[in-house]
């Protein structure tokens, strides 16, 4: 069974989910899978090989696959949080989501300037919260080599609201 059919077997497919006329694709299934998650971080990270100094996650699904990806690099890992969550001095970004709207944090210090990092999380949508990632990124000086996700939803046209960076994404749903 390839990758891509492994996680569209795992993936949970949920209508009216937040909200009626949302489907949602629940990919808890995929992290409870040993061999699946395992498949899916080396994937993720393979492509970046060497190239990240350290793995960024997205609250809260991102940080499943960042500290796995950071143990499996040998990497630190890096919490992009929702506002209010962080205890110290933070950048902060506002963005819209595919439902409603949001804002995220990044401590100030966490990474030297001119360090790399690969940023993370679950799904790709409208790329309205990578791209948020990636400015907290940019005020810090910090480079972003790359994105990975899990699924790409292709329809919403995620990757155009990246442009520029590379995008790793291992299944991809219209
Ligand atoms: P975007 O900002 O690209 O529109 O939405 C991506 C963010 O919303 C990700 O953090 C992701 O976890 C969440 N998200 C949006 N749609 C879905 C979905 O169908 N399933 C899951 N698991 N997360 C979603």
């Amino acid at each position: 069974e390839s990758l891509e059919d492994l996680l569209q077997r795992l993936c949970a497919v949920v209508p009216d989910y937040p909200e009626p006329g949302v489907t949602f694709r629940d990919l808890t299934p995929v992290f409870a899978d040993g061999a699946a998650l395992r498949q899916v971080v080396d994937a993720l990270i393979e492509p970046f090989a060497g190239q990240f100094d350290a793995v960024a996650g997205v609250e809260a699904r991102g940080f499943l696959l960042a500290a796995a990806a950071g143990y499996a690099s040998g990497t630190g890992v890096i919490t992009v949080r929702k506002a209010g969550k962080l205890p110290r001095a933070v950048y902060h970004e506002e963005y819209q989501l595919e439902y409603g709207s949001a804002a995220l944090e990044l401590h100030r210090d966490e990474l030297p300037e001119g360090s790399r990092v690969l940023i993370l999380d679950d799904v790709l949508a409208t790329g309205g919260t990578l791209a948020a990632a990636s400015k907290l990124f940019a005020d810090a000086r910090v480079e972003v080599v790359g994105y990975g996700v899990v699924l790409e939803l292709v329809q919403l046209h995620g990757r155009a609201a990246l442009a520029g960076h590379r995008v790793r994404s291992l299944l991809r749903l219209s």
